[in-house]
């Protein structure tokens, strides 16, 4: 369809990113929080957006000064940093936090980098910003040494390394020294992702802690997933002010409608309520991980609301019979592995033996 038109050559049939969407009954694809918002929430939310329709005829605070404050306030209290409006941002999901990253500290000339396997978006936002892509590697157990994340950063030298921790699609969490022998050894910014940072394991400290004295790190995070609030699309990091002034130069005007803003503040208030199942997810990880490896399988430890799992000598074989049982897991990160979010109690189950009937039919006719 595209080839009649002047496209940027580096997106000549380039497909949209994205899972597939499908209306089946267990849908454990894209790192959703299973539980929907509690009642009190879904009224709060509804009034809130029956006020901000109200005065729609008006672009909305572009600084979004209210949101960052309230942001703040719950990044101190769950961080253990202190945190103020003018060292947090937001923008539509932290997609849109990292894609204004690259084009502010990034872009044609410059060098992004990560360690695959890795958010498979992290490639697509220096593709779309012009920025040259290095793909570095991990340890064959997906870790990430310090002396080897240090290796290939003095060697490529990017502006900017992007590190997902806890990592998709491997749930591994990063060491704060790596992320400290990484942000000495670069004079570029260090972004570390903790999209899913809710989920890590008690004793497991955040990047957030590392913020104070080193101004090129930044921290995101969404309400997409611990928050259980991904279609609301709301993203942020923390970071030095001088980081969030340089992201103040590239986001376009308005970005974050008056509706997101109300809402993610209704959230926010119930900051607790929307996150009482973490525990809960936490502990089904936890037994999801013992039941997978009791199988004879091979999962990395998790910090995460998913776990990877493997090896599948045929993983579209075993992802086809999962979905023709009616349970979606996604076939991403290295060929003989699948991802697999944490569901409900009821879905875990349906996991179980959708995923027990085809490793039985796969001894049958191997
Ligand atoms: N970072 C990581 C590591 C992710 O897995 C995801 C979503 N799958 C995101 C960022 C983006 O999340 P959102 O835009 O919904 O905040």
């Amino acid at each position: 369809m595209t080839e009649r038109l002047p496209l940027r050559p580096e997106l000549r049939g380039a497909v949209p990113y994205g899972a597939p969407q499908l209306d089946v009954p267990v849908r454990l694809n894209t790192n959703e929080n299973p539980y929907p918002p509690p009642p009190v929430v879904v009224a709060e939310a509804a009034e809130a957006v029956r006020e901000a329709v109200a005065g729609l005829n008006r672009y909305p605070d572009r600084e979004a000064a209210a949101l960052r404050a309230d942001l703040a306030a719950y990044l101190t209290a769950e961080g253990g940093v202190a945190l103020d409006a003018a060292s947090v941002w937001a923008a539509n999901g932290s997609n849109e936090v990292m894609l204004q990253l690259l084009q502010a500290f990034a872009g044609p000339g410059r060098t992004a980098m990560s360690f695959e396997p890795t958010y498979s978006m992290y490639p697509e936002y220096a593709r779309d910003t012009a920025t040259r892509w290095v793909a570095g590697v991990r340890a064959d157990d997906f870790s990430l040494p310090a002396d080897l994340a240090v290796a290939q950063v003095r060697r490529h030298r990017p502006d900017v390394v992007l590190l997902a921790s806890p990592n998709n699609p491997t749930g591994t969490v990063l060491p704060l020294d790596v992320v400290a022998a990484l942000h000495d050894a670069t004079t570029g910014m260090v972004v570390v992702d903790e999209a899913y940072g809710e989920f890590r394991r008690a004793g497991t400290p955040s990047a957030l802690t590392l913020l104070p004295g080193r101004p090129r790190l930044v921290v995101t995070r969404t309400m997409s997933k611990a928050f259980a609030f991904a279609g609301a699309r709301l993203g942020y990091l923390a970071a030095d002010a001088a980081v969030v002034d340089a992201l103040r130069v590239v986001r376009l005007p308005y970005h974050l409608s008056a509706v997101t803003q109300a809402v993610a503040r209704v959230a926010l208030r119930h900051a607790d309520a929307l996150q009482q199942q973490v525990a809960a997810l936490r502990a089904a990880r936890d037994d999801l991980v013992g039941w997978l490896r009791a199988q004879g399988l091979v999962v990395p430890d998790s910090d995460a609301n998913f776990v990877l799992v493997g090896r599948f000598p045929d993983r579209r074989a075993v992802w086809e019979g999962l979905l023709a049982r009616g349970v979606l897991v996604r076939e991403v990160g290295p060929p003989e592995w699948l991802r697999v979010t944490v569901g409900t109690d009821t879905e875990m189950a349906a996991l179980r033996d959708a995923l027990s009937a085809v490793l039985a039919e796969q001894e049958e006719s191997p």
